[in-house]
């Protein structure tokens, strides 16, 4: 973990530790083929949240504490490191570009556009601020809002102490089109009002902590799961079923349990027939609601379910014999028996 921190994992380390980890996950094997991975690797990585198994992407975990380092780098003074880069180059922002800094420094240099998108500052001193990209004016950065005057910044990575010390005329290339002229005029305007002091810039980002350190977990929360949701997290997973039933149930839910429908479809089969009755297509929702067998069992228990209900299983509501508290758990069980008696049927021979 130490060492995702510290460096940007190059993408090849990614994937060859991705297809171990696919591997394990879906085979318990050293590898894997395509057909035995029920569910995309990607909807895997998403939080349990948003439908996803909760598998940690590494690439946007290795970001996310990179993103604290940075974090820090900007903002914590008992940092030893961060007391280095600020007594070796003068901050973060001064350090230079190559690996003259440490590849440590370069890995982390890449990450400087994604952060700034992150952080606001507060400015004093403006000595760790970058005048065009930080986010340090109401207006947000100056480089979406003065687009046409960015194009003849003559230094666009220089820091807001920098650009406010000089003559603002010298800080661009001549000669300016008009709407860059209209856009100086306004900036010499909102210049007009910044005073700079002696404190230090204070750079805030939504994801720290009381003591400004940065929460990679909530970064990485923030980004992985933008815009997905989920109908089924509590129904599978806030519940006491044991995990290789709550894990059967993930895949229920989404249609991907190995039944012969699906087996057909992956060309595994020649047939898609149930085996317990021999009459329809063995369907997930056939297998658990469906099937003469599957019927039985639920009306000897005393559920009330049909086949359109396998679709959206957390809605079926529990009978007054059960207690509202466990039925999750319990027709999660319920489901599992039923695949499991399943399997003695097919590849046992035991009658159904
Ligand atoms: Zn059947």
């Amino acid at each position: 973990m130490y060492t995702m921190g510290a460096l940007q994992l190059p993408q090849g380390v990614v994937d060859a530790l991705d297809a171990r980890r696919r591997a394990f996950l879906w085979a318990g094997e050293e590898s894997v083929s395509g057909a035995q991975c029920l569910v995309s690797w990607s909807k895997s990585c998403l939080p349990k949240e948003n439908g996803g198994l909760g598998v940690r992407d590494l690439s946007l975990q290795n970001t996310c504490l990179l993103m604290k380092l940075l974090h820090r780098a900007h903002t914590a003074t008992d940092s030893a490191w961060s007391r280095w880069l600020e007594t070796e180059f003068g901050g973060p922002l001064e350090a230079p570009e190559s690996t003259s800094a440490g590849t440590h420094w370069a890995s982390l240099r890449q990450l400087l556009p994604d952060y700034r998108l992150l952080t606001t500052v507060e400015v004093g001193d403006g000595r760790s601020t970058t005048f065009w990209h930080d986010c340090w004016l109401a207006a947000g950065p100056l480089v979406d809002a003065m687009p046409a005057l960015y194009t003849h910044a003559r230094r666009p990575e220089a820091s807001v102490h920098h650009v406010l010390v000089s003559d603002l005329r010298l800080a661009f290339v001549p000669r300016l089109s008009s709407v860059a002229t209209e856009e100086l005029t306004e900036l010499t305007a909102v210049l007009a009002e910044i005073n700079l002091t002696n404190a230090q810039d204070v750079r805030r980002c939504p994801w720290e902590d009381k003591a400004h350190r940065l929460s990679s977990s909530m970064i990485y929360k923030s980004i992985i799961a933008v815009g997905v949701s989920c109908d089924y997290y509590k129904f599978i997973w806030e519940n006491r079923a044991p995990p290789k039933v709550k894990f059967f149930g993930w895949l229920l839910v989404q249609d991907r349990i190995q039944t012969r429908e699906n087996l057909l479809k992956k060309n595994c089969i020649d047939s898609d027939l149930c085996e317990l009755c021999g009459a329809q297509v063995e369907s997930t929702t056939h297998l658990i609601a469906g099937c003469a067998f599957a019927v039985g069992f639920w009306h000897w228990i005393g559920v009330q379910i049909d086949e359109e209900d396998v679709a959206a299983l957390w809605r079926v509501q529990p009978p007054s014999t059960i207690p509202a508290a466990h039925f999750n758990a319990f027709l999660l069980l319920c489901c599992w028996r039923l695949w499991k008696h399943r399997h003695d049927v097919v590849f046992r021979s035991l009658p159904p």
